[in-house]
C-alpha cells in the first residue's frame, strides 16, 4: 500500500517543487495552501504523515500541528515541521506544538525521504487508528474555533499554573504558605473540610496536618477522624510518630455537629517525590464531589508537587544548618541538641542553668500592618538586641517563628533575671525604623531552671512555655518566673 503525505505550503513553487519530488518517491500526496485546508484534508485523506511549512497565513504550521495534536482521533498522526529560517525558537515551538520533526528547507529531497522514512517507522498509524480519524470526518467543528479553544485552555491553564507559582515567595512562612495555599486551593475544589501537610526532613519537628475548615467550626471529634484517616494512607510510606492537626481558618463559636461518615466524598493525596514522601493534601466534602474529573487536576497536582519540593529542599538545607539564616542565631535543631547536652551534663555534675523563652508580642499584628520584610526586621533587630543583652557563654537560640531560646549556664533564677528584663527593656525602648517606617515592640517571656523536680528537658522547656503564657496571658511585654 502507498504511503500518504499531507504537504501543506502556501508558496506554489514551493509546493510543486516537493510534491513532485515526493511522488517520485513513490507516496501518494494530497496538497493544502495553508493550515485551515490542511486540517480539513486531513479527515478525507487520512494522510501517514503530515509535512508542513511553518510561516503560512491564517493558520500556521505550529497551529495546525497543535490542532493535530490536541485531539485523540488524530493526535498519533506524525508531523514535520519545515521552514527556510533555521532558528532555534522554530524548532523549540515545533517541539512545544508537538511536532515529531522540525527540519531545514534547505534540505535535498534524498534527505527528506530518508528522515519522513525514519518518521514513518517510528510512528506507523494502524489501521484501526486511520478508520477512525474517517469516522470522525463529520466533525464540523472549524479548525479556527478549534485553535481558539486550544488558546483558550492554554491561557487557563497558565494564569492557573502562576497562581501557584506565586506561592513560592512564602517558603519560609510555613503558617502564612499554608493560609495562601488554602485560599487559592477553596476558590476552585469543592470542599467542607482541607487538610495540607508538610513531611520534614528533621525528626524534631512534629507532624502537623493543617485544617481548613472554611471558617467553620468542625467539631474536635470530626477532625481528629480527618487526622488519623490522613496520616494512615500516607503511614505506608513513612512511619508517623507524633501527629496533630491544627486548624487554620476558623472563627470561633459554636462546633457544627458534623460527623466524619456525613464526609460523602473524599480525596488523599500523598505528594511523592524521589521515593520519598514530601506532603500531602486531603479534601473531604458533604457533598458528592468526583475530584477526578477536576478538569485542571494534574496541573494543580504537579504545581503543589513543585511548591512542596522547593519547601522540602529549603527545611531540609536549614535542618543541615547550624544557623538560623535570618537572625543568625543557632537554629531549632542546634536547640535540642544544646538542651539535652546542659541538661545531661548537670544531672552529672549538678549546676543551675536557666532557660528563658521569648515571643514578640503581637507579631502577627506587625506582619499584618507592614509586611513580612518589616516583621523579618524586627526579628532580626531582636534577635541582635538579644545578643547585646547577654554574656558570650549564653547560647541564644531560634526556636521557631517569632519565638527566641536563651540558655544559661551556671545562672540561677535572680542571676538570669537581669539580662532577661535587660532585653526585655531594650526591646520596649527601641525605636524600630525601617525604611522610615517607624514602629514600636514589645515581647513577652517565660523564665524557667533546671529544677530538681525536671526529669527530662522537655519538661523544662515545657515549664518555660507555662511561664510564657502566663506572661502573655497577665498583659504582655513582661517576664514571668515559672512556679511549679
Ligand atoms: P502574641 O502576642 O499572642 O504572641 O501574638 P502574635 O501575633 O505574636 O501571635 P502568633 O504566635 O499567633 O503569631 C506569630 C506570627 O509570626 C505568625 C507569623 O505570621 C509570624 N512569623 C513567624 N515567623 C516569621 C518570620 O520569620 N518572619 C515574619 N515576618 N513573620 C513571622
Ligand atoms: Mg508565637
Ligand atoms: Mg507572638
Amino acid at each position: 500500500m502507498t504511503v500518504k503525505i499531507l504537504l501543506v505550503e502556501d508558496s506554489d513553487s514551493q509546493l510543486k517543487f516537493l510534491k513532485d519530488g515526493l511522488l517520485q518517491h513513490g507516496f501518494e500526496i494530497e496538497t493544502a495552501s495553508n493550515g485551515a485546508e490542511a486540517f480539513k484534508k486531513l479527515f478525507e485523506f487520512i494522510p501517514d504523515l503530515v509535512l508542513s511549512d511553518i510561516m503560512m497565513p491564517a493558520i500556521d504550521g505550529y497551529q495546525l500541528c497543535r490542532l493535530i495534536k490536541n485531539r485523540e482521533e488524530t493526535k498519533k498522526i506524525p508531523v514535520i515541521l519545515l521552514t527556510i529560517l533555521d532558528k532555534k525558537i522554530d524548532s523549540f515551538w515545533g517541539k512545544k506544538a508537538g511536532a515529531q520533526l522540525f527540519l531545514s528547507k534547505s534540505i535535498d529531497m534524498e534527505e527528506l525521504v530518508k528522515n519522513i522514512n525514519a518518521t514513518l517507522r517510528r510512528y506507523p498509524l494502524t489501521e484501526e487508528y486511520k478508520a477512525n480519524i474517517a469516522a470522525n470526518a463529520t466533525h464540523e467543528n472549524s479548525a479556527q474555533s478549534q485553535l481558539n479553544t486550544i488558546l483558550n485552555d492554554l491561557l487557563l491553564k497558565s494564569v492557573f499554573a502562576n497562581e501557584f507559582r506565586n506561592l513560592s515567595d512564602f517558603l519560609n512562612y510555613e503558617r502564612i504558605l499554608v493560609e495562601k495555599m488554602f485560599s487559592l486551593l477553596s476558590s476552585f475544589v469543592e470542599y467542607s473540610v482541607a487538610g495540607i501537610y508538610f513531611a520534614s526532613p528533621d525528626d524534631f519537628s512534629e507532624n502537623i496536618l493543617y485544617i481548613d475548615t472554611l471558617g467553620r467550626n468542625l467539631s474536635k471529634n470530626l477532625l481528629s477522624d480527618i487526622q488519623y484517616d490522613f496520616f494512615r494512607k500516607l503511614e505506608d510510606i513513612k512511619p508517623i510518630r507524633d501527629t496533630k492537626f491544627e486548624v487554620v481558618r476558623i472563627l470561633m463559636g459554636k462546633e457544627m455537629s458534623y460527623t466524619f461518615s456525613d464526609m460523602k466524598s473524599k480525596i488523599i493525596i500523598p505528594l511523592v517525590f524521589d521515593k520519598k514522601l514530601i506532603g500531602g493534601i486531603c479534601f473531604y466534602t458533604r457533598s458528592d464531589a468526583d475530584y477526578a474529573s477536576f478538569r485542571y487536576f494534574d496541573i494543580m497536582i504537579s504545581e503543589l508537587l513543585a511548591i512542596f519540593k522547593m519547601k522540602y529542599q529549603y527545611t531540609e538545607k536549614e535542618f543541615m544548618s547550624v544557623l538560623d539564616g535570618l537572625t543568625g542565631l543557632y537554629n531549632r535543631r542546634q536547640f535540642e541538641l544544646g538542651l539535652e547536652q546542659e541538661h545531661n551534663r548537670t544531672k552529672r555534675h549538678p549546676a543551675d542553668f536557666s532557660l528563658a523563652i521569648l515571643d514578640i508580642d503581637f507579631f502577627k499584628k506587625v506582619n499584618d500592618t507592614y509586611g513580612h520584610q518589616y516583621g523579618d526586621y524586627v526579628l532580626k533587630t531582636v534577635a541582635d538586641l538579644m545578643k547585646a543583652s547577654f554574656r558570650k557563654t549564653d547560647l541564644l537560640y531560634r526556636y521557631g517563628g517569632e519565638e527566641l531560646i536563651m540558655i544559661m549556664p551556671e545562672t540561677n533564677i535572680e542571676g538570669a533575671l537581669i539580662p532577661v528584663q535587660r532585653l526585655r527593656r531594650s526591646i520596649e525602648e527601641f525605636d524600630f525604623d525601617y525604611n522610615g517606617i517607624k514602629a514600636k515592640v514589645t515581647a513577652s517571656i517565660g523564665l524557667t531552671m533546671n529544677y530538681q523536680d525536671f526529669k527530662t528537658s522537655a519538661e523544662i522547656l515545657k515549664s518555660a512555655d507555662e511561664a510564657l503564657y502566663k506572661a502573655k496571658e497577665s498583659g504582655r511585654n513582661r517576664v514571668i518566673v515559672y512556679e511549679g
